[in-house]
């Protein structure tokens, strides 16, 4: 399954390994003929980063560190795509983190550090990286960050980072508000569980995947693929009314 994005440039923003979600969107956005610029968080990620790129169809050869945290990180990531490839039609966000201790337990024992920590990673990140992507988006573009249903309901465990992802789900929609005056289009994936080594750090995680496969809609588990699809039509001009909108992509979980 494929749409055309031949002549397109998407920066994809948070692959760890090949389990990661923003690998499934990578491979959706290779299989559509798009040229891509891969960012990573830190020096270790660097070799695995590129050993897996290499393994796609396309010559996808700009990749750079890019840690979120750091705004001279982002400034300088930014400032190197617009030297080497000039302008950009979109980007995937797929970064969150959150320390391993706030995964479980009583979200009342959320600690200051940890709850800053979370939405510094895991939502302010759409926001400086938005800033200076958009002007790489000269003929307008599509931005897509990766949330999760423990933003809008509580999910066992998921404590502050379901109070982050609320946060950039709103993010996402002040950012559509913002930047459509640009022709700039901001939307949200609401990814079923898919087992990453993110979601390694939520307690319970198994037990989640099985009440999947019992109850949603399509009795099964969301796949990287999935997602990837789902992004590849928002990147797409098939989406192109589309803005400030939460898709989810959960096998239908979010219905019941
Ligand atoms: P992953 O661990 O493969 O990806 C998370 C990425 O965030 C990693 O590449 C990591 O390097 C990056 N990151 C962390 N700190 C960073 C920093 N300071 N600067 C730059 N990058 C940083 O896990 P994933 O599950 O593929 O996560 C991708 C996105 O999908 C996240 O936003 C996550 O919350 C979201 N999501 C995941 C699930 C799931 O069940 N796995 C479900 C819904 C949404």
């Amino acid at each position: 399954m494929s749409i055309s994005l031949t002549g397109k440039t998407y920066v994809v923003m948070g692959v760890a390994n090949k389990r990661s979600i923003a690998w499934g969107i990578a491979q959706s956005l290779d299989q559509s003929g798009a040229r891509l610029i891969f960012t990573y968080a830190g020096e270790r990620f660097e070799k695995p980063v590129r050993d897996l790129v290499a393994t796609l169809d396309g010559n996808h050869e700009l990749i750079l560190p890019c840690d979120v945290t750091s705004d001279e990180s982002v400034e300088t990531c930014f400032a190197t795509i617009k030297e080497q490839v000039g302008s950009i039609d979109g980007l995937a966000h797929c970064i969150a983190f959150a320390k391993t201790e706030e995964l479980a337990g009583d979200f009342s024992d959320t600690s200051r550090d940890g709850f800053l920590l979370a939405q510094n990673i895991s939502s302010y990140s759409l926001t400086v990286i938005a800033k200076h992507a958009k002007p790489l988006m000269t003929e307008g573009g599509s931005i897509v960050a990766l949330t999760y249903i423990g933003g809008e309901r509580v999910m066992p465990n998921y404590n502050v980072m379901g109070v982050a992802k609320a946060s950039l789900e709103m993010s996402v929609r002040y950012l559509a508000a913002d930047l459509g005056k640009h022709g700039i289009r901001v939307n949200a994936i609401s990814s079923g569980p898919i087992r990453t080594l993110s979601a390694k750090g939520i307690s319970g995680f198994n037990t989640i995947l099985h009440e999947i496969e019992e109850k949603a809609p399509l009795r099964r588990n969301t796949t990287p693929e999935e997602v990837g699809d789902t992004a590849a039509f928002l990147f797409s001009d098939m989406s192109r009314g589309i803005t400030g909108e939460t898709i989810h992509v959960d096998s239908g979980y979010h219905v019941l």
